[in-house]
């Protein structure tokens, strides 16, 4: 549900033509990009100059989504990102609630001190440190409460094709396509409003899950022969992928999209974890089903957090230790787990 209040608020904020920023998280997935495209859209048909950053590359997956080609990459051209954020009125953060999931980009937004930060967002524990507060962690996705706020503010209007297209990649990403997450009857309501606005199901279905690269699929399957680590005694799998392999299976980012996924579908099994080696960390996925938390998990041992059924966090140092990490994690006694 959106607050009245502070929707009155954001319009008073948006009365004016503005100079946006919309920002969302490293590793942008399909609701970072999803809510990001369609608010910065929705804005831009209102009247103001919007620029939409994300710290590092889109997924190779999602490079169709409508308006990929405006997502200004802060890796890319820091310099030019840097000067539309110095000068912006309104800096939106989407998708993230602790501006360290920005990386460098998060430096760029603090040095602007005179913009009105809001944040919208669906993450646990959202800091105070914001002008404005949309956040609803009850919320399947971020694209979800995007959707609601058009809807709070009137401008149901704005949502074009492109914005309905996008809007539905974050509801149905970030729920593993309708299977997990709150699915409530808002969610499907509001699917319902996008397929009124022409978004077809079967061809997004398509267009997300069926357009990985043969390499990718060949590392999955020697990920779950080679790789994938049952721990029976904890419900609890686990696999690692290092660059060695990654360069191997000509890996690309997005590539490992839903691998942290694949554990669970095993009998008993309700833990996974998944290491991805990158050039900074060991990138930390954890996910569950039902009662077990592995936000928790993500913030005492991997320093992350997330969501209860869906973490991450990172680990400096081997692909090894981190394992062990996890594992030694398992062990410590734990009624969620
Ligand atoms: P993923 O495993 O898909 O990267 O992330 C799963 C969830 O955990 C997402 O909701 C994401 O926002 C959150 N998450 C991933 N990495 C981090 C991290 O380093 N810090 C925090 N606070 N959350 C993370
Ligand atoms: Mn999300």
């Amino acid at each position: 549900m959106i607050d009245r209040i502070k929707t009155e608020e954001l319009r008073v904020l948006l009365a004016e033509p503005k100079r946006v920023a919309v920002v969302s998280h490293v590793n942008p997935d399909g609701d970072a990009l999803g809510s990001g495209l369609a608010w910065a859209s929705v804005l831009e048909k209102e009247g103001h100059a919007v620029r939409f950053h994300v710290p590092n590359s889109c997924p190779a997956f999602l490079e169709w989504m409508a308006g990929i080609d405006r997502v200004q990459v802060y890796k890319m051209a820091p310099e030019a990102a840097d000067a539309w954020i110095a000068e912006a009125d309104l800096i939106f953060c989407l998708d993230f609630n602790q501006l360290n999931r920005l990386e460098e980009l998060g430096e760029a937004i603090l040095r602007n001190e005179k913009a009105v930060r809001i944040l919208i967002d669906h993450h646990l524990d959202p800091p105070a440190d914001y002008g404005l507060i949309f956040s609803d962690t009850t919320a399947s996705s971020t694209s979800l409460i995007v959707y609601e706020l058009i809807e709070a503010l009137g401008w149901e209007e704005r949502i074009d094709y492109a914005v309905a297209e996008t809007l539905y990649v974050g509801m149905c990403t970030d729920t593993g396509n309708f299977s997990f997450g709150h699915l409530t009857p808002e969610l499907f309501r509001t699917i319902a409003r996008l397929v009124e606005k022409g978004v077809e199901p079967p061809r997004l279905n398509i267009a997300i899950y069926d357009n990985f690269s043969a390499e990718r699929m060949r590392l999955m399957g020697y990920m779950l022969h080679q790789k994938m680590e049952i721990l029976p005694e904890y419900n609890a799998a686990c696999m690692g992928l290092d660059k060695a392999e990654q360069k191997k299976f000509h890996f690309q980012p997005g590539d490992s999209e839903g691998f942290v996924n694949l554990p669970l579908s095993i009998r008993n099994v309700s833990l996974s974890a998944f290491f991805l080696e990158t050039k900074e960390c060991i990138k930390v996925s954890l996910r569950s089903q039902g009662t077990v938390d592995v936000n928790e998990l993500a913030r005492t041992w991997f320093n992350g957090g997330g969501h209860k059924n869906a973490s991450g966090g990172k680990f400096f140092g081997t692909m090894d230790k981190a394992i062990e990490r996890f594992k030694e994690a398992l062990k410590k006694p734990k009624d969620s787990l």
